[in-house]
């Protein structure tokens, strides 16, 4: 599966950290016997927790953004800290979404906006695109957008087999101005979730899948450059580099390699269980964050 060799930024951190870290203990023996304890406590935790190799996670579970994986690990972290939703609070944000004929039967694919599909600049000079964004208290704000690499390419392609999502946590005001140049016509994305459809835990909004009331989440995936956006669907996840403004970014192509794939599984959770170990890391992430320091 071409997604799981060249794969998100997930599978490979950690072989870049464990190479720094290599590096480190070469030059300093200090070092080194410190995290030869270090390691020791890990694999005493690792072993408690019934995980049969932590070196089998850093070396399947790896890559070159660094600070990607810091983040990664923070946020799911973070989501061990998150409360249940009240479900009275679901209940309110809870949608009805109508299939298009076609894909009556055609999985789902939920996208998120911002540092996914695109990066809104604070300064408009530095953007492709200049828009102007309408405001509920009737003022005008001109910002600035610039699009992922193949994100466009990505959307079309996906929207061939799948039927397509964007759930943000954006304004609807902002939002529809962006998925217009995204999608002018109408004819990729079916629907668009926005903030108002989050669950707020907190003043932490996150996309609970269960507000999409008639889709089984079997057949739904989620991807977002913030892990802890689908906190309660973690199975349903698909973690993205965060982008801003690297024009030879090709996540995207790797994405649709891989989502490419899913498409006539039974259960589309149990690929991403398989490819990402979010659960596993999860079940670890206190380990891994003690790991990541040295
Ligand atoms: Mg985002």
């Amino acid at each position: 599966m071409p997604y799981k060799q060249t794969s998100i930024q997930v599978r490979r951190s950690v072989r870049i950290l464990d190479k720094q870290i290599t590096r480190r203990t070469l030059k300093n023996s200090r070092a080194q016997s410190f995290l030869e304890k270090k390691n020791k406590q890990i694999s005493a935790k690792i072993t408690t927790t019934s995980v049969p190799n932590f070196n089998d996670i850093v070396t399947q579970v790896s890559h070159v953004n660094k600070e990607y994986f810091s983040q990664l690990l923070l946020s799911l972290r973070f989501i061990k800290t998150i409360k249940p939703v009240d479900h009275m609070q679901l209940a309110s944000k809870s949608v009805h979404l109508k299939r298009r004929i076609l894909y009556e039967n055609a999985k789902t694919l939920i996208f998120d906006l911002d540092e996914t599909l695109v990066h809104c600049c604070e300064n408009p000079k530095d953007a492709e695109r200049i828009i102007n964004i309408h405001l509920p208290t009737g003022e005008s704000l001109e910002v600035g957008i610039n699009i992922r690499p193949y994100a466009i390419e990505c959307l079309t392609t996906l929207s061939k087999k799948y039927e397509i999502i964007v759930f943000t946590a954006s304004h609807k005001c902002y939002a529809d101005v962006v998925l217009d140049i995204l999608d002018p016509n109408h004819e990729i994305i079916h629907h668009r979730l926005y903030r108002e459809n989050c669950v707020n835990i907190d003043g932490v909004f996150i996309k609970d899948l269960r507000v999409i009331t008639n889709r089984c989440l079997e057949n739904v995936v989620i991807i977002d450059n913030s892990a802890y956006c689908f906190a309660y669907q973690l199975d349903n996840g698909v973690p993205i580099v965060s982008w801003n403004d690297d024009k030879n970014d090709t996540e995207l192509v790797n994405l649709t390699h891989y989502l490419s794939s899913l498409c006539f599984l039974k259960d589309v959770r149990v690929s991403n269980r398989d490819t990402f170990r979010l659960a596993l890391l999860s079940d670890n992430i206190e380990a891994l964050l003690a790991y990541r320091r040295y």
